[in-house]
């Protein structure tokens, strides 16, 4: 190891030398993150996505949304002329990776894609990962998948230079909030260092995930303020939620961050943000500052996610789905 590299100690040797020589051997591989991308998720695939075309290969990149659309926040990244439409995905891709997903559903459309692939890896840090590959690089104790990309690309000797760098510490930055959360180890800094002396523009970076809105947001924000309501029982949970029409025209991705300014509520253990998406289903959020885990009361709801930051979908009205929720925490 030249880099004072990570904790991905949950992952044997035999299994990350054959994730090598699979990658090695191949000359056109599939890469797919999960729906609905993340910083981490879309981060960590485009990374790989650049490194491969650097080293000649050819790499398509995809989720499977039915809009497929990269979120506003995250169009800076760096490789999207990797990315294609679902449709245009091939149907039994000889070698597929996956990024950051925790669960074969959270493919989506490329479910089909994944099953028919003759080696799947997946690459995730998710503690919840159902382990639905051929190979799994996983390891719950990374602070982002983005972590475990980087361990993967130094295996392989593949260089990380500037826009690699900028995918990837998109990724650890937003799973990390910033270097604010407790999965924030001095290895976590040590990555972040490496990435910087690439000459990335951080700050940069930091503007375009949590500094940008369109004016429109202002009064989403605000409603959304509004309606949240405390429920003081047990450990507190506070919750509000953002419908189509309380959206007017502001796009569905735009609201990501409001969980941010919720969760921020003294009183309450849970927060809680409901999305509806334009399809109608509810993008359910939650947030807890330790002593309740949601990823657990998510996953008995379909969904999944890390103990302090998890989420769901459901189309049952709002109050309904926080009354379930609310069960499942107790
Ligand atoms: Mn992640």
């Amino acid at each position: 190891m030249t880099h004072g590299s990570t904790s991905t100690g949950s992952i044997t040797p035999a299994d990350w030398d054959r994730a090598v020589a699979l990658i090695r051997e191949a000359d056109t591989l599939a890469l797919a993150c999960h729906v609905s991308p993340d910083g981490d998720a879309l981060g960590s695939m485009l990374a790989f996505g650049l490194a491969l075309r650097a080293a000649g290969k050819k790499a398509v990149c995809s989720f499977g949304d039915r809009d497929f659309a990269v979120p506003r926040l995250l169009r800076f990244l760096p490789g999207q002329e990797l990315l294609a439409e679902p449709s245009a995905y091939p149907d039994r891709p000889e070698l597929m990776i996956t990024f950051d997903a925790s669960t074969m559903q959270r493919l989506g459309l490329l479910m089909p894609c994944a099953t028919a692939a003759g080696e799947l890896v997946v690459i995730d840090h998710h503690a919840s990962n159902s382990g639905f590959g051929t190979l799994h690089l996983i390891d719950p104790a990374a602070a982002a998948t983005a972590v475990v990309t980087e361990e993967l690309l130094h295996r392989l000797g593949m260089p990380v230079d500037r826009a690699i760098a900028t995918c990837l510490y998109t990724g650890l930055v937003t799973d990390t909030g910033s270097f604010r959360y407790s999965s924030t180890t001095p290895s976590v800094h040590a990555m972040a260092g490496r990435l910087l002396a690439t000459g990335i523009n951080q700050d940069a970076i930091a503007r375009e995930l949590w500094d940008r809105a369109p004016y429109s947001y202002l009064a989403v924000l605000g409603g959304a303020l509004q309606r949240a309501v405390l429920d003081p029982d047990g450990h507190g949970m506070v919750w509000t939620y953002i419908s189509c029409e309380d959206r007017g025209g502001l796009p569905y991705g735009e609201i990501e961050g409001i969980i941010d300014v919720v969760r921020k509520v003294d009183e309450a253990d849970v927060a809680v943000v409901l999305k509806q998406g334009d399809d109608g289903v509810w993008n359910v959020s939650t947030r807890s500052k330790g002593a309740v885990d949601v990823a657990r009361a998510c996953s008995l709801l379909g969904g999944g996610g890390h103990r302090m930051a998890a989420g769901f979908s459901s189309e049952l009205p709002p109050a309904e789905t926080v009354a379930r929720l609310k069960e499942l925490l107790a």
